[in-house]
């Protein structure tokens, strides 16, 4: 911490050079937030409510049912907060044709899967979390139960799968046959001149053109986007939080991440107060999206301390949103300061009212209610015709 001389001192020095310190307004850019036609004022239903991202709803169990259905109805049976919605994750989780989370997820540069997860717990004030975690399916389940045996919060790469198996969870091999022919059709392409010859089309076909904007609503696609060469390239994750019909609160992020990472990267999801954070008087939060973002904003908790000032979900939200901005590097930036990345936020209160927001128009989140499972809009900062030429994911498209 500088001294209050030094402070002075430089102060002092700066104003006689002319120069002025930036207050915070003056940091943040210029952002107007849309009226949004598409989405009516939120006719919140109460509690108990579950939200989460798109995934929760599309992903289904081998009986046809999604992760969030599955959690509402151990809500609403008198299951913990916690415990439905780590159950409701792990469909996803398991879900072998989401290429973004658990089995099946993009492997790292190295062609293993490293999964990352967090979770917290409200009436007990307590959390856990798992980093590039390999071989273990359930990462969230992982990181509850670092939450509920032991005094630590954060296990990481093989002492968290030392831990996981010391508990009982099976290890099984994360990479399916098509998040294979991914990798290997990534690393041939990479570098013209390696040694690895062209991909065969004839054995790896190359899937049909996919090429997902955040309106794209195709299977699997949530953060996903292929480029010139059919490579699939994904951040891609499950953030879920509940609120029970007496107002406890859970919190639950889980994901492979971003695809090709370097291995050892983690993201925002294992992350307390990145990836997702839970405050029981306040209420949840959570992201999914380019974690590099939200790691640097520490935008779960940003948006839950937002809502205890007294911002409703989806203003706390945009708030983080524009914080996010403000902090980006100016290489991520086009030339009227828009991100060259997308990135979700996802928000319920104590009372039961919730949003979902995002950097541009299109995507979506899920919510399960007395009014059923649906999925709804997120509030966004750009439209869809304001976004930077080339995909956009929660990818970087700009070297
Ligand atoms: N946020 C995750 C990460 O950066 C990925 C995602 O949500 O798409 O690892």
């Amino acid at each position: 911490m500088p001294s209050r001389r030094k402070f002075i001192k430089t102060t002092a020095a700066a104003a006689a050079a002319g120069l002025t310190l930036p207050r915070l307004a003056d940091a943040m850019p210029a952002i107007t937030v849309r009226d949004r036609a598409d989405k009516p004022a939120t006719a919140f239903a109460g509690l108990p409510v579950i939200i989460s991202a798109a995934n929760g709803l599309k992903d289904r169990n081998p009986q046809g049912q999604s992760g969030i259905e599955v959690a509402y109805r151990m809500l609403t049976s008198g299951a913990d907060p916690l415990d439905a919605i780590v159950a409701g994750v792990e469909v996803v989780e398991l879900d072998p044709t989401d290429q973004s989370v658990g089995l099946g997820g993009l492997p790292n540069e190295d062609g293993v899967v490293q999964l990352d997860a967090s979770c917290m717990h409200g009436p007990t004030k307590r959390a856990g979390a798992v980093g590039a975690l390999e071989d273990i399916a359930t990462a969230a389940a992982v990181a509850k139960a670092v939450m509920d045996h032991t005094d630590h919060i954060f296990l990481v790469g093989p002492g968290a799968k030392r831990f996981a198996l010391q508990m009982g969870f099976k290890e099984q091999n994360l990479l399916t046959d098509q998040s294979r022919a991914d990798w290997m059709r990534w690393k041939e392409k990479l570098n013209s001149s390696d040694n690895w010859l062209d991909p065969i089309d004839a054995r790896r076909p190359i899937r049909p053109a996919p090429r997902a904007r955040p309106d794209d609503d195709s299977p699997a696609s949530a953060h996903v986007y292929y480029d010139s060469n059919g490579v699939p390239h994904t951040y891609g994750t499950i953030n879920m939080n509940a609120v029970n019909a007496r107002g406890d609160i859970a919190s639950v992020t889980t994901t492979s991440g971003l695809s090709w990472k370097i291995p050892g990267r983690v993201g925002d999801s294992p992350i307390i107060g990145a990836g997702q954070y839970c405050d029981n008087t306040v209420g949840a939060a959570g992201s999914t999206g380019r974690g590099e973002a939200n790691i640097k904003v520490c935008g779960a908790f940003l948006a839950v301390e937002f809502m205890r000032q007294g911002m409703p979900p989806e203003e706390a939200l945009l708030q983080v949103m524009k914080r996010v901005i403000a902090m980006t590097e100016s290489r991520l930036l086009d030339e009227h300061g828009r991100p060259h990345f997308q990135l979700q936020y996802y928000a319920v209160n104590k009372k039961g009212q919730y949003a979902g927001a995002c950097a541009y128009e299109g995507s979506q989140f899920a919510v399960h209610d007395a009014r059923g499972a649906r999925l709804e809009n997120c509030a966004y900062l750009y439209k869809k015709s304001e976004m930077p030429a080339g995909p956009i994911s929660g990818v970087m498209i700009k070297p």
